[in-house]
């Protein structure tokens, strides 16, 4: 594998014990240890409120920590306002100037910050074409349509060429189809320059698509993070595993462990796998809608409650004494139909253990 690319501008960013109280008591950020590396994208991942937006603003100074300290390459930046710390942030509103042409919005902050009339112009016309917009630079913001104006909000932030590039909930405005390729071509533009990203959203597939690594925020803290790969495959409680991706989680019995694996029991259904340090007693199962088998010998009595025929494949919820379960199947040529028995397995790889107690699935 060839080594990836850093910009030799790219800087990692460090927190250590970060929290932000609002006024007296509305703690937005608890405490938290994060870090960055240099030239990868990092998604900030969670529930409306759980404190995204905060920590984003905190990178780029926007908010001030209450306590903790913030670092961007090897410089101290807790204390250093906005204008002092060398990072861009792209905006869900993408917040262009109306007035001003595409060229225009693109050139002004490199203008601002010192550079000389002919080089500002030449940046923001190469920023333009990086961005796919070549030919772009006369028209107003109204003359463009969103994608296009998310386009120009990314070129405004690239051509600055900050240690970090801040992104919240960028591709929110945009139709679904634009969506997947805005995100494709920011992650592209990521890749290609080797710039480090922060980037906040909170739709999981969006997070999977585009990030080196994912860092899952609950109330404020966060639940977990790692690779969009260890978070799917092994999610440490029912948080986790219901926001990444779906999962049916199912109460179960840990029968018996040995040399870490554990023999689990859904009523008479016997299932093993990885014990992941749990011992006896209940726990419970976490199992994606696609790793469930219908119709095997030896497995649970499940009703078909409803099934539905979606193009490539079928989806049934079904109930029976481990409850109700979602499952994805792709034989469609001969459905079951609603009000039928049939028997539930799960394959042979993919569902996890989780301990039986945890927050509640969000
Ligand atoms: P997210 O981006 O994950 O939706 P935010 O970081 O915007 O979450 O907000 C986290 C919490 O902090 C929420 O409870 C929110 O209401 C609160 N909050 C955010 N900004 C402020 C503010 N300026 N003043 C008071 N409370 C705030
Ligand atoms: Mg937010």
């Amino acid at each position: 594998m060839t080594e990836a690319k850093i910009s030799s501008k790219a800087a990692p960013v460090r927190f250590d014990g970060v929290s932000k109280v609002f006024g007296k008591n509305v703690v937005a950020v608890d405490s938290i240890d994060l870090h960055v590396e240099a030239g990868k994208l990092v998604t900030l991942l969670g529930p409306s409120g759980c404190g995204k937006t905060t920590t984003l603003r905190m990178i780029a100074g926007l908010e001030m920590a209450s306590s903790g300290t913030i670092s961007i390459g090897d410089r101290d930046v807790t204390k250093l306002p906005a204008t002092d710390r060398d990072v861009s942030m792209v905006f869900q509103s993408y917040a262009l100037f109306p007035h001003m042409s595409v060229l225009e919005n693109v050139t002004y902050g490199l203008t601002f910050s010192g550079f000389a009339k002919d080089e500002a112009r030449a940046r923001a016309l190469a920023g333009l074409d990086l961005v796919g917009l070549k030919g772009f630079d006369a028209r107003l913001p109204s003359e463009l349509s969103g994608g296009q104006q998310q386009r120009v909000a990314v070129a405004r932030a690239l051509v600055l060429e900050p240690q970090v590039l801040l992104f919240d909930e960028p591709l929110s405005n945009l139709d679904a189809k634009l969506r997947r390729q805005v995100r494709e071509d920011i992650r592209a533009i990521q890749k290609d320059l080797g710039l480090t990203v922060v980037y906040v959203t909170h739709d999981q597939e969006e997070a999977l698509a585009v990030s080196d690594e994912i860092v899952v925020m609950r109330n404020a803290a966060i639940a977990q993070m790692g690779t969009p790969r260890q978070l799917y495959d092994a999610p440490n409680d029912r948080f986790v595993a219901d926001f990444i991706g779906e999962a049916n989680l199912i109460a179960c019995e840990i029968e018996d462990v040995q040399d870490d694996e554990a023999t689990i029991a859904i009523g008479g259904y016997r299932y093993r796998l990885p014990s992941r340090g749990l011992g006896r007693g209940p726990a419970t199962l976490a199992v994606r809608p696609s790793r469930i088998a219908l119709g095997a010998s030896d497995g649970i009595v499940a009703t078909v409650a409803k099934a539905t025929y979606v193009g490539e494949r079928m989806e049934y919820t079904l109930t029976g004494e481990f409850g109700q379960v979602f499952a994805v199947l792709d034989d469609v040529d001969a459905p079951l139909e609603p009000g039928s028995q049939t028997t539930m397995a799960f394959a042979r790889k993919g569902p996890v253990l989780l301990p039986e107690e945890g927050p509640p699935a969000a």
